[in-house]
């Protein structure tokens, strides 16, 4: 039996890594894939853990499968196609030091999932099914996401849901908003950033926007990570703010990431429902996402910066 299931996207992030001798920039091949980051996070912290999703049959899909499989996330239910290439992401960095993203994606093998190539029986078999919205941006992966949540959910699993907008990545942004609502409607459990409540409510006030989607979707929790701040909660009526940990942070790629394979390790560790969770617990649920947020910032990469369990209960417990 499998304690969570991802569907969701996979790609490589080419980040700049220097120049060669001769004055050439360089790259380096990290995992991308936030749906899968979530599922790396969690079986770093205990649980078994599986991906579905789709990539080329090249050597990327190949590396990308590997990745997962070499962290412990069970692959049976990936896909390969020789249709289209396995997506490809190059960062660059401005004088600044700010990033921006060139994709290669026209499509990406990512995008083609279909809905008859899900694995259903990892989802009947996972306690957990998680999903984002990056797989929503085309047909027929968005069909195939929102399908595939909708199961979860009729068959009462526990849905976690992290929209993670690219805006980049959409041809359309009210689709965009569209799909991410249809994906709440199904949803247990949603974590949100601030730009994407903005995004999704039009308010920039953390209660306010919470309480908006909590009275049309009726979402049992929500999440709004706030950085080095911590994180917001709502649970129906009572809502609450978790101060983060003070860390040295080096690189905040995947600390959204991992704030929710911390949150959803405690809550499933739990044993309840989300709507069922006392303030206590709902504190520790956001202390153990804080905290799993704040430890990658420390290191650098996404999978490979995922805390133990044991870092983990060391920084809650030293505070
Ligand atoms: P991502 O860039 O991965 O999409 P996000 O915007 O979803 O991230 P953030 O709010 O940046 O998420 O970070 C997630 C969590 O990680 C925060 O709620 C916080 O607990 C922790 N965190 C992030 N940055 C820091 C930091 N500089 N110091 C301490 N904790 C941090």
């Amino acid at each position: 039996r499998l304690d969570a299931v991802a569907i969701g996207e996979l790609l490589i992030d080419f980040t700049p890594a220097g120049v060669s001798e001769q004055g050439l920039p360089r790259y380096e091949q990290n995992p991308g894939g936030a749906p899968a980051n979530v599922m790396a996070g969690l079986t770093k912290l205990g649980k078994r853990t599986a991906f579905i999703g789709k990539v080329g049959e090249d050597a990327f899909g190949r590396f990308l499968t590997g990745e997962l499989e070499k962290h412990g996330v069970d692959t049976g239910g990936m896909v390969f196609t020789g249709e289209a290439g396995t997506t490809l992401a190059f960062v660059s960095l401005d004088a600044g030091g700010d990033r921006s993203f060139s994709f290669y994606r026209n499509p990406g093998a990512d995008m083609l999932l279909q809905e008859s190539e899900i694995d259903w029986k990892r989802i009947g078999d996972a306690a957990l099914f998680h999903f984002g919205s990056v797989s929503m941006t085309h047909e027929p992966s968005a069909t195939a996401t929102l399908r595939a949540a909708a199961y979860a959910r009729r068959e009462g699993k526990l849905v976690s849901f992290d929209p993670n907008l690219r805006p980049l990545l959409w041809p359309d942004l009210d689709r965009a908003k569209r799909l991410i609502l249809e994906g709440l409607t199904y949803s247990d459990v949603l974590k949100l950033s601030e730009e994407e409540l903005h995004f999704l409510t039009g308010e920039r006030d953390l209660e306010a926007g919470t309480r908006q989607l909590q009275e049309q979707y009726g979402t049992p929790l929500m999440f709004v990570t706030l950085g080095p701040d911590g994180s917001f909660y709502r649970q129906g009526e009572r809502t609450g703010r978790v101060p983060g940990f003070a860390v040295k942070a080096i690189d905040t790629t995947g600390a959204g990431d991992a704030f929710f394979s911390g949150a959803l390790f405690r809550l499933m560790e739990s044993g309840k429902r989300p709507d069922a969770l006392t303030e206590e617990e709902l504190g520790e649920v956001c202390r153990s996402g804080n905290a799993a947020g704040a430890l990658t910032t420390t290191r650098k990469g996404a999978i490979p910066a995922l805390p133990s369990l044991e870092e983990l209960d060391q920084l809650i417990r030293g505070s």
